[in-house]
């Protein structure tokens, strides 16, 4: 089920060093779990707890990763989900699930000893989505239920909870959900400058035999506009042009190459949905 699934993702190992360019939405985050670690003090100083954090932009720009990095940096049991599995045809499925969620998350650091617990939902749009014409959703019991949970986290009880939440479409999301004390830190994961392409195309050359003439800062210079999960398929679409050739090494034409397919499969794609 949902929940054996998630059972078996087990703590996170993903560091922040392993996600490229993104020097400040790495920064902005980390900021924000140093505080959020600061739990007397936050007590004492009557602070409201930080329970949300928004993680916004295209695809394929590390949010999730980035979501991983945090709950490796503050020690937490991660448990991740998506917007869409809580669409049920059925009246209060979805907010069932929203409560196991938060439950599951419980228990899994009170068994596992941790004091903080990260809960990801990736695609929050889709639940927490604005309803046509602007009119408010507060009814919507989905998205209501998130928001009761979200609003019965306190900064006194361990396991803490926070809630990270990853979106596409930030413009879509029902206010209710970005109020304070809610998602009310917004966090920016745009698509990598060319040294961030650069530092991304590096991380994922490192299991690679790359050829010593390779520059990949010309790849970098190449890959204008490009996600990191478009870089990804780059070095892996590379390393299967020189593994074709029955070559010892990967040459720079082959990521070339692999730049070309990249674009054209992501055109071909936005073509076969028009
Ligand atoms: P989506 O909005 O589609 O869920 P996302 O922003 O959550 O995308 P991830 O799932 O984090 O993106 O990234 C997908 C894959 O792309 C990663 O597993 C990784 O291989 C690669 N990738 C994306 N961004 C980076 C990055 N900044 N550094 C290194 N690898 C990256």
């Amino acid at each position: 089920s949902q929940e054996k699934k998630r059972k078996k993702e087990g703590p996170s190992k993903l560091t922040f060093e392993q996600i490229g360019g993104q020097d400040s939405a790495k920064q902005e985050l980390r900021e924000a779990l140093d505080f959020m670690v600061r739990h007397e003090e936050i007590q004492k100083f009557g602070i409201r707890p930080l329970k949300g954090i928004l993680l916004t932009g295209p695809p394929g720009t590390g949010k999730t990763l980035m979501a991983k990095a945090a709950a490796h940096y503050t020690k937490s049991v991660f448990i991740a989900a998506s917007g869409s599995e809580f669409v049920e045809m059925y009246v209060g499925v979805g907010a069932g699930r929203i409560r196991d969620l938060f439950k599951d998350a419980r228990t899994r650091a009170i068994k596992e000893k941790k004091e903080n617990a990260i809960i990801f939902i990736d695609e929050i749009d889709v639940i927490g989505g604005k309803r046509e014409g602007g009119q408010q959703r507060e009814y919507d019991q989905t998205l209501n239920q998130l928001l009761t949970e979200m609003d019965g986290i306190y900064s006194s009880d361990a396991p803490r909870i926070l809630v990270i939440a990853a979106t596409n479409r930030k413009e879509m999301l029902d206010s209710a959900l970005l109020r304070p004390g809610r998602f009310d830190r917004h966090i920016e994961v745009d698509l990598p400058d060319k040294k961030g392409r650069k530092h991304i195309l590096e991380l994922h050359a490192k299991n690679k035999p790359l050829h010593a003439e390779v520059v990949l800062d010309k790849i970098a210079d190449e890959s204008y506009g490009f996600s990191g999960a478009q870089l990804e398929s780059v070095m892996n679409e590379g390393a299967i042009y020189a593994m074709r050739e029955n070559m010892n090494l990967i040459e720079q034409r082959h990521l070339s190459m692999a730049i070309d397919k990249v674009m054209l499969g992501e055109k071909t794609d936005r073509e076969s949905n028009d």
